[in-house]
C-alpha cells in the first residue's frame, strides 16, 4: 500500500495520511494537488511526500485519496520551503501557507495548448538617463548578473525615473536568462504600465492580480514553469509565484499599504522579497519617494543599500507647494478659497490641466439636524450615513446600507436638515456651475466600480477630452499627465487627526505624491494645500520636500510612544452582536494575556480593551486589544490566545503588524 503525506489548508499545524488507491498508482502524485475527504467535506490539499514503510501504522483505517489534480509538478522545492517559514513567521498553519501560495482553486483549462512562441520586436530605448539613474542602474544590475543576493531601496522624487531603472533592470535580468517579479500596490497603475512593458519586452510579461481568472492564473502557473513567462506584472501575492530562475523583484511604491495582506495569513509581501531573495541569490529593489519609516530605518541600519535620485529627470523643479489657511480664509467660493479658485481659474484659461484631491476617510457629505444638531448614523454601523444626490439617498460606506432621506428628526421630530462635509460629488456640482464649459472626470468609490475605470481617465486625460480630474487617494498615486500644471488638495486635515500612529506618516506620502502628479513635462507644476493646521510638522516637511527631516522628526515620536518601528504591534479584534458579551469576551482575553505577560515577565505593553473607531459595523460590536513587543513574543501569545474557546456568536480576530489600528 502506498501512503502519502497531505497537507490541507485547514487551521490546524499538521501534516495528514491518505493511501493511494489502486488506480492512482501509475500516476506521479508528489508535489501535485490532491483532492481528499477530510470530515464529511472533501478539500484540495498538497501532496508533499511518500510515506516510508516504517513510518506507516498498519493498525489504523486511512482514506483514499479521490483525485490528482495535477498532470505535472506544481510544487517547487523553493514553494515547500516558503510555506514552512511562512507557518512559522505569520499566524497560519502549514496547509493554510501551502494555499497562499498555490491557491486551491487554480483551474486546470481543458487543453492546455502551449502558445507559439511570437517573434516580438523589441524596442530598446536608446535615450539617455540622468547621472543617479545611471549610478542606481550600474549597482542593480553588477549584483543581478554576479548572482549576488542585495537589497536596494530606490529612493527616488517624484518623477525622478524610477521605473527607467526598473526596466533597465529587468533588461539585464532577462538578457542574464533570469526572470523578473514587478510588484505595484494598485492595479490602477497597469494600464499605461503594460503598454510600456509589452512594447520593451513583449509576450513573456503576464499580468496577476485578483481579477485575472483561475484558469488564466494556471496557464501563467504553467508558462512560468515552461519558461515562456519571464515577468510577472502584479498585486502582492504576484511574489509567491513559482520562479525558478528569479533575478529581480522590484516593490514599486513600497510605503504603501497594499502589500500587506490584512487576513490570515497576514503577510507581507515585502518579507516575501527579501525572503526569496535570499534563497534565490537574487536582488530585490522597493522604490518609493516616500519609504516608509521602517523600509529607511533597514537603511539606515543597512539591511538595505540606498540608491538615491535626488532630481528630476531633465533637472525639472519640484512643483511649488503652497499652504492656504483655511483659519484666515473669510470669503469662499464653494469649498475653494479665494486663492484656490482663481488658480483653477487661471490654467483653465491656460488650457492647462488640474487634479484635484480630496481625501475620502471621514470627509463625506452627512446630514444633521437643524435643531438639535442629530447626525444621522447607520442604524447597524457607529458611522455617520453620506448623503448622495441623483438619486437622494443616505447610505453608510461601511456595510452599504441605504435609506430614503428622512422626514423628521429622530431626536426632536424637527423636519429640517444640513448638509456638512463636502464629497467628490458636491465638489463636482460646484465645479459644473463655477465652471460651466469644462469637463470634468471623477474618480472616486462609486465611479472605480466600472473595470475599466482607469484606462478611461488615463486616455480622457492625456487626449486633453477633460480639463479637471476630481477624485479621492486614486488620483494620487501613479499617473503620469503632461498637462497638469496645478494640484489642489482640498483638504489637508482629514488623514492627519485619524487614531493611527501612522496618520502624520500617511498624511505626508499623500501629500508628496499628488504634488508629484504634476509639473511632470515643460509645464512647471504648482500645488495648493488648504488646511486649518498649517504648522503641523507632517504639512510643512512634504511642503519643503523634506523627507529625512519629516523622519527624523517622527522617528522620535515612535520612539518615545514605542510604536514601530521600534516594536511590532498585533491588533485583536473581538466582535458580537451583543454589545455586553463582546466586552466581557475582551475582558476575558485582556486578563489572560496581562496573567501571561506577567507570568514570562516579557517586555510586552498590553492596551485596551477598547472600543474600535468603528465601535459598531454591521450591527456588530467591535472592540479590540493592542499588544507592542516582539514578533516572536507576540506570535508566541496570539497562538496562546488561540486555545482559548471562544463563546457561541463571538467573533476574534488577530492580527500581526496590522497596517492600521483603526
Ligand atoms: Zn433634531
Ligand atoms: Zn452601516
Amino acid at each position: 500500500m502506498t501512503v502519502v503525506k497531505v497537507v490541507l489548508p485547514v487551521p490546524v499545524n499538521k501534516s495528514f495520511h491518505y493511501s493511494l488507491p489502486k488506480d492512482l498508482e501509475n500516476n506521479e502524485i508528489v508535489h501535485r494537488r490532491v483532492k481528499v475527504p477530510f470530515g464529511n467535506r472533501v478539500l484540495i490539499g498538497y501532496a508533499l511526500s511518500i510515506v516510508e514503510e516504517h513510518e506507516i501504522d498498519e493498525k489504523i483505517k486511512l482514506k483514499n485519496i479521490i483525485e490528482i489534480l495535477d498532470s505535472s509538478s506544481i510544487l517547487t522545492e523553493e514553494i515547500v520551503n516558503m510555506a514552512q517559514w511562512l507557518s512559522e513567521t505569520y499566524l497560519c498553519s502549514i496547509g493554510e501557507a501551502f494555499a497562499t501560495i498555490v491557491p486551491v482553486s487554480l483551474k486546470i483549462p481543458k487543453r492546455l495548448t502551449n502558445p507559439k512562441t511570437k517573434k516580438i520586436k523589441i524596442e530598446n530605448p536608446d535615450f539617455q538617463i540622468t547621472k543617479y539613474q545611471q549610478k542606481a542602474f550600474e549597482e542593480i544590475t553588477a549584483c543581478i548578473k554576479t548572482n549576488k543576493n542585495e537589497n536596494f531601496l530606490l529612493h527616488g522624487v517624484t518623477s525622478s525615473g524610477k521605473t527607467e531603472v526598473y526596466l533597465r533592470s529587468i533588461q539585464c535580468a532577462i538578457d542574464n536568462n533570469k526572470s523578473a517579479i514587478f510588484l505595484l500596490p494598485e492595479i490602477s497603475l497597469t494600464p499605461q504600465f503594460i503598454n510600456i512593458l509589452n512594447t520593451r519586452f513583449g509576450s513573456v510579461v503576464a499580468l496577476w492580480h485578483s481579477g485575472v481568472t483561475t484558469i488564466k492564473k494556471y496557464k501563467i502557473f504553467h508558462s512560468i514553469q515552461t519558461g515562456e513567462i519571464k515577468i510577472v506584472v502584479g498585486a502582492r501575492s504576484a511574489a509567491f509565484l513559482p520562479f525558478t530562475n528569479l533575478g529581480l523583484i522590484i516593490i514599486d511604491e513600497e510605503h504603501e499599504n497594499t502589500y500587506k495582506q490584512n487576513n490570515k495569513p497576514s503577510y507581507d509581501a515585502k518579507e516575501i522579497a527579501l525572503w526569496r531573495g535570499k534563497y534565490n541569490n537574487a536582488v530585490t529593489v522597493f522604490g518609493s519617494a516616500t519609504p516608509s519609516l521602517e523600509t529607511y530605518k533597514k537603511c539606515l541600519d543597512n539591511d538595505l543599500k540606498l540608491l538615491e535620485l535626488p532630481e528630476r529627470v531633465d533637472s525639472k523643479p519640484l512643483p511649488i507647494i503652497e499652504m492656504i489657511s483655511l483659519k484666515d480664509v473669510k470669503t469662499k467660493v464653494s469649498v475653494f478659497s479665494k486663492k484656490m479658485f482663481n488658480a483653477i481659474k487661471k490654467a483653465l484659461a491656460r488650457r492647462e490641466q488640474i487634479i484635484i484631491f480630496l481625501n475620502r476617510r471621514g470627509f463625506s457629505p452627512s446630514i444633521m439636524c437643524q435643531k438639535c444638531d442629530t447626525v444621522i448614523h447607520c442604524p447597524d454601523c457607529s458611522i455617520a450615513m453620506v448623503y448622495h444626490k441623483n438619486p437622494e439617498h443616505l447610505k453608510c460606506h461601511y456595510c452599504g446600507k441605504e435609506i430614503h432621506f428622512p422626514t423628521k428628526c429622530p431626536k426632536c421630530n424637527s423636519k429640517e436638515f444640513n448638509i456638512f462635509g463636502v464629497g467628490t460629488q458636491r465638489i463636482e456640482e460646484d465645479l459644473k456651475k463655477l465652471f460651466p464649459h469644462t469637463k470634468i472626470f471623477r474618480l472616486d468609490g462609486d465611479t472605480a466600480k466600472s473595470k475599466d475605470i482607469y484606462a478611461k481617465v488615463y486616455e480622457g486625460i492625456k487626449n486633453e477630452e477633460y480639463s479637471i480630474l476630481l477624485g479621492t487617494q486614486m488620483v494620487a498615486k501613479g499617473f503620469d499627465f503632461p498637462r497638469v500644471s496645478l494640484v489642489c488638495v482640498v483638504d489637508a486635515d482629514t488623514s492627519l487627526y485619524l487614531p493611527d500612529f501612522r496618520s502624520s506618516e500617511r498624511t505626508f506620502q499623500l501629500l508628496t505624491q499628488v504634488a508629484g502628479r504634476c509639473g511632470r513635462s515643460k509645464i512647471t507644476g504648482k500645488v495648493l494645500v488648504q488646511t486649518k493646521y498649517p504648522d503641523n510638522y507632517a504639512l510643512l516637511f512634504a511642503q519643503e520636500y523634506n523627507y529625512k527631516k519629516f523622519y527624523e522628526y517622527e522617528m522620535k515620536f515612535r520612539k518615545d510612544l514605542r510604536y514601530p518601528p521600534f516594536c511590532n504591534i498585533a491588533k485583536l479584534t473581538i466582535r458580537n452582536k451583543d454589545e455586553k458579551k463582546a466586552l466581557d469576551f475582551a475582558q476575558t482575553i485582556s486578563d489572560f494575556l496581562d496573567n501571561q505577560i506577567s507570568a514570562t515577565k516579557c517586555n510586552i505593553d498590553l492596551l485596551g480593551p477598547s472600543q474600535s473607531y468603528i465601535s459598531k459595523l454591521n450591527g456588530t460590536y467591535r472592540w479590540q486589544i493592542i499588544l507592542k513587543g516582539t514578533r516572536k513574543e507576540l506570535k508566541t501569545l496570539l497562538e496562546q490566545v488561540s486555545t482559548i474557546k471562544t463563546p457561541s456568536e463571538t467573533f476574534i480576530n488577530m492580527e500581526l503588524d496590522p497596517s492600521d489600528l483603526l
